[in-house]
């Protein structure tokens, strides 16, 4: 693409209308088109001639440049600088910041909140109640500024000839829009207040970024009728994108005794029998209703862990403790299927066949957690280092956190306010980048695994170029 070309593409794009209009069962219409915001933003190369001046010099450089084979670190930033102007997302930012962004993008928090408990987070994900008048706290993206996100993202790759998923070092096909939420809890609202779910949110990540969105759950109450019917939609959602051969789209239920629900069974099961056994109740009738849900979804997968046999923990968080309640599931699912006059015995026996198959493996190293599940075990346990990969962020280096010594490549990820944090998965850092989001001058919950301060984007950005150029 030449200069030449630049306003047309930009002017086609800005002003493409989203295509979210769709309806509910009810012929509601239940999401609406984005509003017009984006088309206001071209108007900086009239406003700003310096920067469009600018801006047409690193197009230029791009333009002579053999994109197709150049990481992003490779090119002479200097040269690159303004590429980037007029992308209203990632205003104030110099193209280091930009790279930096999004060369490692893992994940995008569109939601901070979760009501699960699960003992073993890694996160430590948490319910977060933000008081009526407190106006300064969001627990949330709004829409618009996701929208601003992708579209930025989308933006850039089009000025550098890429698409969006060819910019990454590391080329994933996926992309989670959480840190510390579950799939099913996340809803979005743009400034008037309407809703926007988690096919909003993938159809923008695949029109603008070409990524897959990960999607995980452990579940929801099987009372919430609402939550029910969104699960159904996005059970029929999934299921289409399968059928055309999107292969790549992550579909996790989250089974593991850890959940909030399962954990009081095992904390009150001693003292308080009755109390504990209903806690089991809730638990079990709730997974046997995610499975109910979501395994016509051919396809779907299972996140299935315990603590292993040998490690110092309560015996009823264990592999074999685990096993007997994949057993309690399985009955309440074949009960839901006899109780269903509209599935055929053969339909049953599939559909416990493949629950069969995909709870068979349950994992029980490296839980991936960090904190909570610490109170679970013996401070000398060798699982428990194990678990909780123990590896600490060295300090005088902070930069090392997108490239540390376990060969585990690290990532950047975007908070619900554009806040830009750099994590390893075990320690997490801010970075000096700070997206222009309506919310920048929001706070949101506390980051898990926060190390204090903050390292410098041209501190990682030289790390990123000394480690990746090859
Ligand atoms: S593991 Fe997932 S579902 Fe459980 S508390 Fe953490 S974010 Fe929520």
């Amino acid at each position: 693409m030449k200069i030449t070309n630049y306003q047309s593409v930009s002017v086609k794009n800005f002003n493409k209308p989203l295509e979210n209009h769709r309806k509910d069962n009810a012929g509601m219409q239940r999401t609406a088109a984005l509003p017009s915001f984006s088309q206001r933003a071209d108007n900086w190369m009239h406003v700003d001639k310096q920067k469009f001046e600018k801006y047409k010099q690193a197009q230029k450089y791009v333009d002579g440049c053999d994109n197709r084979y150049m990481l992003l670190s490779s090119y002479d930033s200097d040269k690159l600088e303004g590429i980037q102007y007029g992308i209203k997302v990632f205003e104030g930012l110099n193209i280091r910041q930009v790279i930096l962004l999004v060369d490692s993008l893992h994940a995008i928090c569109t939601s901070r909140t979760c009501s699960n408990g699960c003992v073993h987070c890694y996160a430590e994900a948490k319910p977060f109640h933000v008081k009526k008048d407190d106006t300064g706290t969001i627990t949330k993206m709004c829409w618009e500024d996701f929208c601003d996100l992708t579209d930025g993202i989308r933006k850039f790759a089009n000025r550098m000839h890429k698409t969006a998923n060819e910019l990454p070092y590391f080329k994933s096909k996926t992309i989670a829009p959480f840190i510390d939420a579950d799939s099913m809890e996340i809803v979005l609202n743009d400034q008037k207040g309407r809703e926007y779910d988690m096919i909003d949110i993938s159809k923008k990540i695949a029109r603008d970024l070409k990524y897959h969105i990960m999607f995980d759950t452990s579940g929801w109450t099987p009372k919430n009728k609402k939550t029910q019917e969104r699960a159904q939609r996005y059970v029929d959602y999934f299921k289409q994108q399968y059928d055309n051969g999107n292969k790549d789209v992550v579909v996790h239920i989250s089974l593991n005794p850890f959940h909030k629900l399962n954990s009081k069974y095992v904390e009150y099961i001693n003292s308080e029998p009755k109390r504990a056994k209903k806690f089991r109740e809730l638990y079990t009738d709730r997974m046997a209703n995610v499975f109910y849900t979501f395994l016509p979804l051919d396809g779907v997968k299972v996140l299935n862990r315990a603590l292993s046999e040998h490690s110092s923990g309560n015996e009823l968080y264990k592999y074999e403790a685990h096993v007997k309640l994949i057993k309690e599931i399985r009955d309440k699912l074949e009960e839901k299927y006899k109780a269903d006059a509209s599935c055929t015995p053969e339909s049953a026996k599939k559909y416990l066949e493949t629950f069969d198959r995909i709870t068979k493996d349950i994992y029980t190293e490296d839980l991936g957690a960090t904190g909570r599940l610490e109170n679970l075990l013996s401070k000398d346990d060798a699982d428990l280092k194990e678990a909780l990969k123990l590896h600490k962020l060295n300090h005088q280096h902070p930069e090392s956190i997108l490239t540390n010594k376990r060969g585990f490549v690290g990532s950047v990820f975007v908070d619900a306010n554009g806040r830009v944090y750099a994590t390893d998965e075990y320690n997490t850092i801010a970075t000096d980048i700070q997206l222009n989001f309506r919310n920048k001058n929001k706070k949101t919950p506390p980051i898990f695994g926060l190390i204090e301060g903050q390292v410098s984007s041209d501190a990682l950005f030289k790390n990123l170029k000394d480690n990746f150029i090859i």
